[in-house]
């Protein structure tokens, strides 16, 4: 028997193309089982989502440092204190927001304009340098996103400005406040470092893995089932989908036997549909 899940996907309130609304349709249309929008940064798109998929998760993908290098956590509200995580996301939602009108001024200095409070009031979600570096090619201060990185944006370069992330500990101490399961997100970014990193942190609450990942074949799968089944840590389900955005991955909801989505379901406290 196979079962259809979907538990890392992306709307417009993120890096998403679709709303939440028509992602939830969809998902809610192909019959998925068990789902949740995790977009970066931000549960903006709940409400919506519910209205759609009313057994929808709530969650997020958490965008956190560990040794200088970005890691993508992913945390599912399990009925636990959610407030606490949605005050950590709007005092970083917050922090951002000021930080457009800094880099505005670091481009005044520099002779270009920017609107920040137009590009501020057009964008709602969790806003950073490729808003502005769209703003920039759509007033025509230069002629490409990578030329306003290139020119002003990039790291370290004379418009960057840093904004304070949390950082993996951090994320997940935030969590297990919450009472949030936790996993890993597309492992393979972290190449060799993914095991080093699971086994640091899963007695930190990391207690799940995105082994069925959109952009995985069954080869990579296994491999990371394994490795999930050697250091006891829920494979979780999640295609990334992004829409028209990220158009390799065409939909939302991938299939997985039973034997993967009974411990999911227990793990995320949903009672596993018999059918
Ligand atoms: P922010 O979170 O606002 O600092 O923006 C980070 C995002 O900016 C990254 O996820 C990339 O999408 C983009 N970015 C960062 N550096 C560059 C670069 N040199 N060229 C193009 N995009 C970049
Ligand atoms: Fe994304
Ligand atoms: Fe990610
Ligand atoms: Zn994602």
């Amino acid at each position: 028997m196979l079962v259809r899940i979907e538990l890392h996907c992306h709307s417009t309130h993120s890096d998403g193309s679709l709303s939440a609304r028509d992602l939830a349709e969809l998902a809610f249309a192909r019959e998925v089982r068990l789902f949740c929008l995790t977009d970066h940064d931000t549960c903006a798109g709940f409400e919506a989502t519910k209205a759609a998929f009313p057994d929808a998760l709530r969650g997020v993908e958490l965008s956190c440092t560990e040794d200088d290098h970005t890691v993508h956590l992913l945390l599912y509200d399990r009925g636990g204190d959610w407030q606490v995580v949605q005050e950590a996301l709007e005092a970083q939602r917050q922090e951002r927001r000021d930080r457009v009108h800094t880099i505005a001024e670091r481009l005044a200095d520099l002779g270009v304009s920017l609107d920040a409070d137009a590009l501020l009031a057009r964008v709602d979600g969790s806003i950073g340098r490729p808003h502005i570096a769209e703003a920039l090619v759509q007033n025509g201060a230069v002629k490409s996103r990578e030329e306003a990185f290139d020119r002003y944006l990039k790291d370290e370069g004379p418009a960057d400005v840093k904004v304070a992330r949390l950082s993996l500990a951090d994320g997940l101490a935030l969590g297990n406040t919450a009472g949030a399961a936790m996993a890993l997100a597309h492992p393979h970014v972290h190449g060799k470092r993914a095991e080093a990193l699971l086994r640091r942190y899963r007695d930190e609450g990391l207690e799940g893995l995105e082994v069925y990942y959109g952009l995985y074949a069954n080869k990579k799968r296994r491999k990371y089932a394994a490795l999930a089944r050697e250091l006891d840590l829920v494979a979780t389900v999640g295609s990334d989908f992004h829409g028209d955005a990220l158009p390799k991955v065409e939909r939302p909801g991938i299939d997985v036997e039973a034997e993967v989505a009974a411990p999911l379901f227990a793990w995320l406290g949903r009672e596993t549909p018999i059918s």
